[in-house]
């Protein structure tokens, strides 16, 4: 009996057999990125041959994400990862971990770093490391809200997605090119857009735009924290404010995260004003793509220090 079941069940299955292969083409590839803007950039170049899923929200503070079990979730299922690096998204390897999904392991096939190729800036000249409180240990992480660096970053992604989908290459590379294409058209007008206010100081909360604002030529003057994830003493608030003054600085700029509250106040004392920026995709309203969130920051900015 138990033979016979055998055999009609191998009979059913060299009846289906044919159609497995073209399911499978057919399927899409399950990317999970660590945060919303690799989610933007990997719907750009992977199009409809991926499915992307984003482990955080652009309102969120990366370097304190919490890892969930909704994350390892999302993650067992997934054909790659891609991720930030220089320890933005560290807390991602845990969740890797206790996803059990050996595509992704360091190392493994899928998954994905973006920031090779990248010339990391703010690289500590002295030791430091975690226990310090610094979050920045091997440099600045948030580079990927520059627009000069989609480029880099748009590769790294076509070649990890390309690792585990040799055969959708080509369209990889067209999807890439094509949005680099509008990008292009984008830069140009915000190029022009910052034209008049370039050399312009500001005051960030967070140091999370310093690739953007050496791309469009504006100065950061300094940090409302005291360090990198370091919140601020008196004693710097005091130096800051007065720095402030001295510069003329007219913008503070401060993520939906942050205590916008202090940020508002530091800039009235100093006779600026805060903006609360688009510090990643999704983070304000209208910033709900790639290209949106640029615009929104490129807007904001203009506006303000004009
Ligand atoms: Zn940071």
């Amino acid at each position: 009996m138990i033979k016979r079941l055998g055999a009609v069940a191998l009979a059913l299955l060299a009846a289906i057999g044919p159609l497995v292969p073209g399911a499978q083409a057919a399927r899409k590839l399950r990317v999970v990125t660590t945060i919303p803007d690799l989610k933007s950039l990997t719907e750009a170049v992977g199009d409809n041959l991926v499915e992307v899923d984003s482990l955080t929200r652009g309102t969120q503070n990366f370097h304190e994400a919490e890892v969930r079990p909704s994350m390892m979730l999302k993650l067992r299922r997934a054909d790659a990862v891609v991720e930030n690096g220089l320890d933005l998204d560290a807390w991602a390897d845990v969740a890797i971990e206790g996803s059990n999904n050996p595509n992704i392991i360091r190392g493994g096939r899928g998954r994905i770093e973006i920031s090779r190729g990248v010339e990391v800036l703010e690289v500590p000249t002295a030791r430091v490391d975690r226990s310090m409180g610094d979050v920045h240990p091997r440099g600045n992480p948030h580079f990927s809200l520059d627009p000069g660096l989609a480029g880099v970053i748009t590769q790294n992604i076509v070649d990890g997605l390309a690792r585990i989908a040799p055969e959708s290459r080509a369209a990889f590379e067209q999807n890439r090119k094509a949005f680099l294409t509008q990008l292009e058209q984008h830069m140009t007008r915000w190029t022009k857009v910052m034209e008049p206010v370039r050399g312009a100081k500001v005051v960030v909360y967070h140091p999370d735009f310093i690739y953007f604002l050496t791309r469009f030529g504006l100065v950061q003057l300094g940090t409302i924290e005291d360090r990198p994830g370091i919140p601020p003493s008196p004693q710097h608030l005091v130096n800051l404010i007065r720095q402030m003054k001295e510069e003329k600085v007219k913008m503070v700029l401060v993520e939906p995260w942050n205590d916008v509250k202090l940020a508002n106040r530091i800039a009235e004392e100093a006779g600026a004003k805060a903006f609360v920026m688009a510090t990643a995709v999704g983070a304000v309203k209208g910033a709900d793509n790639y290209i949106a969130a640029i615009d929104y920051n490129i807007t904001t900015l203009a506006k303000a220090l004009q």
